[in-house]
C-alpha cells in the first residue's frame, strides 16, 4: 500500500518535505470490515487546515499520520453485510492505495450515473456543502441576486447552479476570462465578474442592478470588502470558506466595511457540511436528480502522477491553478 503520510507542519503552501510517501504491505479486511482500492484522490482546500495546528472543527492529522482525504474507489476484500466485492465506494477514506473501513463517512456509489471520481465532486461533499450552505444559511428567495467567489470550482460552481434552479440571479467571481466565461456560457450563471481584471467592484455592480441578496463566501479578504458595501437589507453571507488566508504566515486584516452589516442587518454565519450529516440523503437524492436532468453541470480536473504529486497537487488550489473540481488519479 503506497500512501501518505503527515511529515511535518507546513508553514505557507505546502512542500513535497512535509510529507513522507511510503510502502507498506495493505492490511486485509477484519470483522465487520472492507478494503476498498482507491481510484481517486480529492484535492480539497479543507487540506490545508487539516494539517496546522490549533483549534479547528476537526482534530489536525498527527504527525506520521496517514493524511486525510475524500477518495473513490472499488472494494477489493469485505467482511461487512452492506459492502460487497466490486462495489464502487466514495468516502473519507484517506491519501493511500488501498484503505480498510467499517463504513462511517463512506457510501456506495453508482458509477453507471456518473464517472467514479464525480462522486467526490459535484455528487460527493461538495456538491452536499453547496446544497446545504446555499439553501440552509443562504436562504435565496425567487426573485434575489446570489453572489459566488470561487464560481468555477467544485463548490462555487454548484451553488450558483442551485440558485439559478431555484429562481434567484447567480453571478459569480472567478479568476480570469477563461473561467468567466465557462461559469456563464457552460455552467447558465447570469453574469461573472473576473476579480484578476482589476474593475471587480465595477464589474459586480454592473452585474447586480439590484445589489445582493445572498453572497456565498469561499474566498474572504479583498473579495469579501468589496462584495459587503452592495449586500441588500438583510441579506445573508453564508461563510463556507476562506481560502485567500489558508497558507498565511500573518493573521490576516479583517472586513473593512463592517458598517454595511450594520445598516443592512447583514446575518454571517459559518457552515460545515459536516453538520448536516443526518440530511445527506436529502442532498445526495437532490444532486442526483438534477444532474440526471442535466441541469447541474461539473467538471473535474483530473492530475495523473500517481500519489507522489500529491502535494504539489494540492498547491494548484490556492494559486487558482486547477480549473473544476481537483482530483488525482492513482
Ligand atoms: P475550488 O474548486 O473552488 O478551487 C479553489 C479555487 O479558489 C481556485 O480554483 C481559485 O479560483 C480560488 N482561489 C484560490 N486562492 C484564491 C485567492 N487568493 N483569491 C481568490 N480566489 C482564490 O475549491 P472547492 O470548491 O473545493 O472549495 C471552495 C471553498 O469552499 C474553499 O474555501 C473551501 O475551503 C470551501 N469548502 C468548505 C466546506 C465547508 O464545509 N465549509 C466544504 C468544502 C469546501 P480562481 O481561479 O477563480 O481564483
Amino acid at each position: 500500500n503506497r500512501l501518505v503520510r503527515l511529515r511535518s507542519r507546513p508553514v505557507g503552501m505546502v512542500r513535497r518535505d512535509d510529507f513522507e510517501i511510503v510502502d507498506e504491505p495493505a492490511r486485509d479486511a477484519g470483522e465487520g470490515e472492507f478494503r476498498v482500492r482507491i481510484e481517486y484522490v480529492s484535492l480539497d482546500p479543507a487540506m490545508r487546515g487539516w494539517i496546522a495546528a490549533g483549534k479547528s472543527y476537526v482534530p489536525p492529522v498527527e504527525i506520521g499520520a496517514v493524511m486525510r482525504g475524500f477518495a473513490a474507489g472499488h472494494v477489493d476484500q469485505s467482511n461487512h453485510p452492506d459492502y460487497k466485492v466490486g462495489d464502487a465506494v466514495a468516502g473519507l477514506l484517506g491519501v493511500q492505495h488501498y484503505a480498510v473501513s467499517k463504513g462511517e463517512r463512506c457510501f456506495k456509489v453508482d458509477p453507471t450515473k456518473a464517472p467514479l471520481e464525480r462522486w467526490i465532486g459535484g455528487l460527493g461533499m461538495p456538491g452536499q456543502t453547496a446544497y446545504f450552505g446555499l439553501l440552509e444559511v443562504g436562504k435565496p428567495k425567487p426573485g434575489e441576486t446570489v453572489v459566488v467567489s470561487a464560481a468555477s470550482g467544485a463548490v462555487g460552481s454548484i451553488v450558483g447552479q442551485i440558485a439559478k434552479i431555484v429562481g434567484c440571479r447567480a453571478v459569480g467571481i472567478a479568476g480570469g476570462p477563461e473561467k468567466c466565461r465557462y461559469v456563464v456560457e457552460e455552467l447558465g450563471f447570469d453574469a461573472c465578474a473576473d476579480y484578476k481584471g482589476g474593475n471587480l467592484a465595477e464589474e459586480l455592480k454592473a452585474a447586480c442592478p439590484d445589489g445582493v441578496d445572498v453572497y456565498y463566501e469561499n474566498v474572504g479578504g479583498e473579495i469579501l470588502d468589496t462584495v459587503l458595501p452592495m449586500m441588500n437589507l438583510f441579506g445573508r453571507i453564508p461563510v463556507c470558506g476562506l481560502i485567500s488566508a489558508y497558507n498565511a504566515t500573518e493573521p490576516q486584516p479583517g472586513p473593512k466595511n463592517l458598517r454595511s452589516i450594520l445598516v443592512n442587518r447583514l446575518t454571517m454565519r459559518g457552515l460545515i457540511v459536516f453538520d448536516f450529516q443526518d440530511r445527506m440523503a436529502e442532498a445526495n437524492e437532490k444532486l442526483g436528480q438534477w444532474h440526471a436532468e442535466g441541469r447541474l453541470r461539473m467538471r473535474e480536473d483530473v492530475r495523473e502522477g500517481g500519489i507522489e504529486a500529491f502535494p504539489d497537487v494540492l498547491n494548484l488550489l490556492y494559486t487558482g491553478g486547477n480549473f473544476g473540481k481537483l482530483v488525482l488519479k492513482l
